[in-house]
């Protein structure tokens, strides 16, 4: 456990001195520390720091020796703050914020150390190309690919499995030619959702479902209709909305043949949540409930949000086939679907056994690769006019 130190000092003593390894950072409680640096034996103030501000801290971050030396001016109270309780938090920290931090601090040091001796300075002090300034490049990567449309989105089928309800496909994005190699799209996803690229990704997906239906619906006289996955991100305003609707108007395809898929996320208020699927609604856009069944989409989102569809996650349908537990969950949540007057789509149809046995237990539609792969949109026209 971490716990904080206080400390007394009298005026004219040192807190530390440049060249020492770091050991502490220091809040200032009271009185008042200079700070100076000694060019050409002569010491040279750089400034003075008071009550409730932080000393010492750059050594502590970057585990580097003091650039400096802290003299009280004024006798002091201080307290000590360990190297754990500052690098557990920039540990913690987006990864983005972290290179920032640690790109200040490089830079902030060479500034000093040019009219400074540079005995101080650690052979290390380049900035690698890290972790949050990888990301930083992605970021740029992936903004060219969508300008350069590069990023394809693919469909899954998932298929009627009672007389009366229509055909859907789910619309799943790809990214391949990034430099990074193949990015999985829960990556890319999460990667996107900590940038600002999640609204204009998903808007891209969504502009290219939206177009590719018009040639869906050309290639076939049945009724049909597409799924496109929102990001948590994206109901906290209905900016995204907003931007959809125009982009159906636009492309001339009806919201009522797009179905908006939801999951559960941590950070989403539910009774806001609510606000926005009302919205959707109201602007004739289906919803549904995504990866029902995992924790991740609750009961609450079933009722609460009163979709059109819910989407029975893979990891409860796959195992029906050899253990009996999840038939019962699974004949459970087709109950409830029923009752609810919503419409049972079963992910991860995996083989023959799994499509019969959803069949027989009255489930709407399913979508796994016994029915079919995620497939490009060449080959939605072909499987649709065939
Ligand atoms: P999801 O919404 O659950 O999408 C279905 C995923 O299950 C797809 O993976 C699909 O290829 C895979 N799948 C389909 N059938 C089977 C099967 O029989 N067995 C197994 N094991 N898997 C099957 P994919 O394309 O890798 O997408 C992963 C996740 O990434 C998606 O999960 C979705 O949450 C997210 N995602 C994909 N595209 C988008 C997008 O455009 N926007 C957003 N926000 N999320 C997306
Ligand atoms: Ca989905
Ligand atoms: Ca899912």
């Amino acid at each position: 456990m971490a716990h904080s130190l206080s400390k007394s000092l009298k005026t004219g003593e040192v807190l530390f001195r440049e060249g020492e390894r770091a050991g502490y950072a220091y809040i200032i409680e009271k009185g008042r520390v200079v700070v100076s640096v000694e060019r050409e034996g002569e010491s040279v103030v750089l400034g003075t720091v008071g009550p409730g501000e932080i000393i010492g801290e750059m050594a502590v971050i970057d585990q580097h020796r003091r650039t400096a030396t802290a003299t009280v001016k004024e006798d002091c109270e201080v307290t000590l703050i360990t190297p754990q309780q500052i690098l557990q938090r920039i540990a913690r920290a987006d990864p983005v914020v972290r290179s920032l931090i640690r790109v200040m601090l490089v830079r902030y040091r060479s500034e000093l150390a040019m009219d400074q001796s540079p005995q101080f300075l650690d052979e290390t002090d380049e900035v690698p190309v890290d972790f949050g300034i990888g990301k930083m490049l992605f970021e740029n990567e992936l903004r060219d690919a969508l300008n350069d449309e590069e990023v394809q989105v693919v469909y899954q089928p998932m298929r009627s499995l009672t007389a009366t309800s229509k055909n859907g496909f789910e619309a799943l994005v790809r990214w391949q030619t990034g430099p990074h190699g193949t990015i999985s799209p829960a990556g890319l996803i999460n990667l996107a959702e900590e940038t600002d690229l999640i609204e204009p990704l998903s808007l891209y997906v969504f502009r290219a479902a939206a177009e590719d239906l018009a040639d869906f619906r050309a290639a076939t006289t049945s009724d049909l209709f597409l799924s496109v996955n929102i990001s948590p991100r994206q109901t906290s305003d209905t900016d995204f909305l907003n931007r959809a609707w125009d982009i159906c108007a636009e492309v001339n395809c009806r919201p009522d043949e797009i179905m908006l898929e939801l999951t559960e996320s941590a950070f989403v208020d539910i009774e806001k949540l609510r606000e926005w699927v009302d919205a959707a609604k109201a602007m004739g856009f289906m919803i549904s409930v995504d990866d029902f069944g995992t924790g991740y989409a609750s009961l609450e989102y079933l009722t609460r949000l009163a979709p059109h569809t819910v989407k029975i996650d893979r990891n409860i349908i796959r195992p029906i086939t050899h253990d009996p537990r999840y038939v019962v969950v699974v004949n459970k949540v087709l109950e409830m679907a029923r009752e609810l007057g919503v419409l049972a789509i079963a992910e991860g149809a995996e083989t023959y056994e799994h499509v019969r046995m959803l069949m027989d237990m009255g489930c709407d539609m399913a979508q796994g690769f016994e029915i079919d792969r995620p497939l490009t949109k060449f080959q939605i026209i072909e499987l649709l006019a065939g």
